[in-house]
């Protein structure tokens, strides 16, 4: 399996700028499972919730300056940016809840 000549492919791909690239593509999410469908998901920290968003959980809004989560498919059938573009803002209680 190649153990022996030093890293593998994975960890040589961890190694190199290639990984920012796919970090981009996601925007630094990482995947979940919630109601049956895969999601890509980002905290938003306090210091970044700029605007006011309307949780689709509760019907409330997320106000500006408060930590919440946002997430979008991540089986979008229109492919990643158009996915990026449906992105939904969570309360973080709200997002942990479904
Ligand atoms: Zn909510």
């Amino acid at each position: 399996m190649g153990r022996s000549r030093g890293p593998n492919k994975y960890q040589r791909a961890a190694a190199s700028p290639q990984r920012d690239v796919s970090r981009l593509a996601n925007g630094g999410a990482r995947r979940e499972m919630r109601r049956g469908r895969e999601w890509f998901v980002r905290e938003v920290s306090a210091q970044r919730a700029e605007k006011i968003y309307r949780c689709p959980e509760c019907g409330n809004d997320v106000p500006a300056g408060q930590q919440h989560v946002v997430a979008w498919s991540a089986e979008n059938l229109f492919g990643d940016s158009a996915a990026v573009a449906d992105r939904r803002h969570y309360h973080a209680h709200c997002w942990r809840l479904m």
